[in-house]
């Protein structure tokens, strides 16, 4: 929940910011842990308190396609802000919270912009790979949830990169069948 809030805290500043072409700001646990350019610094606390009231992006459907290996979730965001954004990329690794296996690589589909008080819709792509089969199979195949947590999470944000190592859980989804 802190990375997102972070997360959105930075979509306002590379909105006040304009294009801020390679800045990259490493998240780890806590925000006093951030490494962040001294320009950008006083920008969030300067902002900090706008992110405050911020809605959270909602799941909508996803679909499986088994051939593929993928899952295609659809997530519906409005932008909270009162200005422009562009959301250039997002990727992570989906870990298996109970036996801490990487099942595969999730990102999102195509660069989304975002226009001030407008939702659109996220697309991510996850790929699930063999040995997260052969898990499923294993480890899971009485169930028929899995919880899952986005690890090594790299977002774009009109510019500034933001990378977070450590493990968000998202909750559980439905086992792909295999
Ligand atoms: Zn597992």
């Amino acid at each position: 929940m802190q990375m997102l809030a972070l997360v959105l805290i930075l979509i306002n500043i590379g909105a006040i910011a304009g294009p801020v072409v390679g800045v990259a700001i490493v998240y780890r646990d806590n925000l006093s842990e951030l490494v962040i350019p001294p320009e950008i610094n006083q920008l969030i606390e300067e902002t900090a308190v706008a992110g405050s009231q911020i809605q959270l992006p909602q799941l909508v459907n996803y679909t499986y396609n088994p051939v593929a290996k993928t899952v295609t979730a659809v997530a519906n965001f409005t932008n909270p802000f009162n200005l422009n954004v562009t959301i250039n990329s997002l990727t992570a690794d989906v870990v298996c919270n109970e036996h801490s296996l990487t099942l595969g690589h999730a990102r999102m589909a195509n660069p989304v912009d975002l226009d001030k008080d407008e939702t659109a819709y996220i697309t991510t792509v996850f790929v699930w790979t063999t040995d997260a089969e052969n898990h499923f199979l294993t480890q899971h195949l009485t169930e028929s949830n899995i919880s899952i947590s986005l690890k090594n999470i790299v977002v774009d944000i009109s510019g500034i990169t933001v990378e977070a190592p450590a493990s968000y859980n998202i909750g559980t989804i439905p086992i792909p069948v295999v």
